[in-house]
C-alpha cells in the first residue's frame, strides 16, 4: 500500500519555498493517495532555541496556514509530532544503528551548527528522528524540497539496514521532489542561500501571510545584479532567476515563457509584475489563515484528532520493532 508522509517545522511563518517545495504537492497527494500523513514536527524545531510561548503560537499558526493552503483533515492525517511518542522511541533504535561519521557529513548539520557556539546534540542527530518520522508510518512516498534529499537517503539507508539486520519491516521511502525550478527557492537577500523560516532577516523570504504592501516591499528589495534585462540564468544571475522561478510557480508558466512576456521590462519594472502575481495567489491563503487563527480551540482539536489517528499506525510499527529487535517476545 502506498503511504505518504511529510513534515514541516513550526520555526516560523510558512514561506513561498515551503509552499512550492512541499505544500502544493501535499495538497495534490491527498487527492490521489489513500493514506496521507502530514506532521508539524515540533521536536525538530527545538534543535535550535525556541521561546516556549512563541513556539506554541507557531504550532497553531502553521496548522492554520496548512489548512488555508488546502490540507483537508478529512483526507489527510494532520498532527503534531510530539503527541506521538513512537517517533522519539524509534529514533533511539535507529540512532543505535547510525554512525557519527554518516551524520557529520550531512550538509544541514554543517549549515545550522555554523551559527551556534556550543552545538546541541539535537542538531547532530535530528536526521535520525526524521528517518523515524518516515519509517514509523512505513511511508513509501515523501514529498520534500530539494534541500531534504540527503536526509531522505539516510532514511532509505536505515530502512534497508534495519530490514537486513532484524527482518523485513520497512518499505523503501521514495523522495518526491518537484522537477521544476521551484524545488529550491532562494533567499531574496542572498540568492546563494535557500529561503528559510529560521533565517533572522524577514526580508529574505515571502511569508504566506504577508500583506500586499509587504510583498511589494520585499520583492523591490530583492537582491539582483547590475544587468537590467530579465533573463533566465540561475548559475550566473541567481537573484533575477529566483524571481523568475517564483513567478513560474505563481503562474504555471515556464522560465522561457516568463522571459518572453517580460521582454522590454527592466528588473525594476519586472519586480512589480512579480509582486502582483505573488499577491494574487497569496491573498486567499492569507485571509483564510487569519480567519482560522481566531479559533485556537478548533486548531487544537484538529491536531488532537490527527494525533490519535497517527498514534494507532505508529503503535503497530513500534510493536513490530520491539519484537524484531528483541525488546519484547
Ligand atoms: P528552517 O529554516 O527552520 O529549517 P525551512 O524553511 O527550511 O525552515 P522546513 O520546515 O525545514 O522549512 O521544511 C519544510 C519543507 O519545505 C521541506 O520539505 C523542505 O524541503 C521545504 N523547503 C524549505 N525551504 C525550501 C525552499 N527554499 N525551497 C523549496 N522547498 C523548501
Ligand atoms: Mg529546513
Amino acid at each position: 500500500m502506498e503511504r505518504v508522509f511529510s513534515g514541516i517545522q513550526p520555526t516560523g511563518t510558512l514561506h513561498l519555498g515551503n509552499y512550492f517545495g512541499a505544500l502544493k504537492k501535499w495538497v495534490e497527494l491527498q487527492e490521489t493517495c489513500g493514506s496521507v500523513l502530514y506532521s508539524i514536527v515540533d521536536l525538530h524545531s527545538i534543535t535550535l532555541p525556541q521561546d516556549p510561548k512563541i513556539l506554541h503560537r507557531n504550532i497553531l499558526e502553521v496548522t492554520a496556514c496548512l489548512l488555508a493552503c488546502g490540507i483537508n483533515p478529512q483526507k489527510s492525517i494532520l498532527f503534531q509530532q510530539s503527541k506521538v511518542s513512537q517517533h522519539a522511541e524509534l529514533a533511539w533504535v535507529l540512532g543505535c544503528m547510525t554512525t557519527m561519521a554518516r551524520l557529520g557529513h550531512l550538509p544541514q548539520f554543517k549549515e545550522k551548527s555554523a551559527s551556534v557556539k556550543d552545538i546541541p546534540l539535537g542538531i547532530f542527530v535530528y536526521p535520525v528522528l526524521q528517518s523515524a518520522d518516515i519509517l514509523v508510518y512505513k511511508a513509501t512516498k515523501v514529498p520534500v524540497g530539494e534541500d531534504q534529499l540527503q536526509h531522505l537517503q539516510l532514511a532509505q539507508h536505515l530502512a534497508k539496514l534495519f530490514n537486513s539486520k532484524y527482518g523485513k519491516l520497512f518499505p523503501h521511502p521514495k523522495a518526491l521532489i518537484n522537477d521544476d525550478c521551484t524545488a529550491r527557492l532562494r533567499s531574496l537577500r542572498d540568492p546563494t542561500k535557500k529561503m528559510s523560516k529560521s533565517e533572522p532577516d524577514p526580508k529574505s523570504r515571502i511569508d504566506l501571510t504577508d500583506s500586499e504592501e509587504v510583498i511589494l516591499e520585499k520583492v523591490k528589495k530583492a537582491v539582483t545584479d547590475f544587468e537590467s534585462a530579465v533573463t533566465w540564468d540561475p548559475k550566473n544571475r541567481p537573484g533575477v532567476s529566483n524571481l523568475i522561478a517564483i513567478h513560474c510557480g505563481m503562474t504555471g508558466k515556464t522560465p522561457e515563457e516568463i522571459v518572453q512576456d517580460a521582454q522590454g521590462l527592466d528588473t525594476g519594472k519586472y519586480k512589480l509584475v512579480v509582486a502582483d502575481a505573488i499577491n494574487k495567489v497569496l491573498q486567499p491563503i492569507r485571509e483564510e489563515t487569519m480567519r482560522l487563527l481566531k479559533d485556537p480551540p478548533f486548531l487544537e482539536q484538529i491536531l488532537e484528532d490527527g494525533s490519535m489517528k497517527a498514534s494507532s499506525i505508529a503503535e503497530d510499527t513500534w510493536e513490530s520493532v520491539r519484537k524484531l529487535v528483541g525488546l519484547s517476545s
